[in-house]
């Protein structure tokens, strides 16, 4: 038997897909180097990828309920919004010749394949991007923790958040707030909790805490980047 492949789940959010540049909930051309960079790391890397895409270019949860909308539906309409994020990034993986599957956490038949566990990890065995879609499928949850389930599922070694906002990586404190905040290189997460600093959600800090997943916190929009944090290079911040 062949050694085992390095497993990496990347999550990224679904801002990621929209552009400052133009008023596109998905910019084209965003999607398409993301892709790209996805595809050549992976190929080159000779690794095994999972992709957890968000939906915050579209619609999040919280906004329809701090409107007064049902809080489940609401939270409906996000994963969908994830849907059509992974479908984006599905078609600009195949334009990059990566074969690429979408498996929804919410049954879509015509759309995507449902999320079997052991039907994802075949995918990866045999070379395709792995997108997840919906989510885990439940409302009250965000496609962070989603991300840190799928990867404890599937045994990936690494979780690779993908940050979007300029912020390269977990700070001391805000570094867009105050001029003194420095980066971690390395971080535990009882330091993240303890502390309060903003790296995914809670509930997902703990869980991976729990599961003793690491996770490579990285500016996602830097050239090179995807491959560098895929890759096992020491870019942003280590969490474990
Ligand atoms: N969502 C959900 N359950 C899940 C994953 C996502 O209800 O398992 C909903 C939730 O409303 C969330 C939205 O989908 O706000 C979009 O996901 P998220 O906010 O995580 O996207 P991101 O900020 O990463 O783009």
């Amino acid at each position: 038997m062949s050694p085992a492949k390095r497993r990496i789940v990347l999550k990224m959010s679904g801002e990621a897909l929209a552009s400052s540049a133009s008023d596109e909930t998905i910019d084209a051309s965003m999607v398409e180097r993301i892709a790209l960079e996805m595809a050549r790391a992976r190929e080159e890397l000779d690794l095994e990828l999972a992709v957890m895409v968000g939906g915050g270019n579209i619609w999040r949860g919280t906004t329809g309920a701090g409107a007064g909308m049902d809080r489940a539906t609401s939270d409906t309409m996000g994963m969908l919004a994830t849907v059509i994020n992974a479908l984006a990034l599905q078609d600009a993986l195949e334009h990059h010749d990566q074969p690429t599957r979408v498996l929804s956490a919410v049954q879509m038949a015509e759309v995507a394949e449902p999320y079997i566990r052991r039907r994802a990890i075949r995918h990866l065995e045999k070379g395709r991007v792995v997108v997840f879609a919906a989510g885990m499928g439940n409302p009250y949850f965000t496609t962070d923790t989603s991300a840190a389930l799928r990867a404890a599922e599937i045994e990936a070694d690494l979780l690779c958040k993908g940050t979007h906002g300029g912020v390269d990586g977990v700070y001391t404190a805000d570094p867009r707030k105050d001029p003194n905040a420095t980066r971690y290189h390395e971080v535990s997460f009882m330091e993240v909790v303890s502390r309060d600093l903003r790296v995914m959600d809670l509930t997902a800090i703990t869980f991976c805490k729990d599961n003793g997943l690491p996770i490579r916190v990285f500016d996602l929009m830097g050239p090179g980047n995807i491959r560098r944090a895929l890759g096992g290079e020491p870019i942003g911040t280590l969490v474990r």
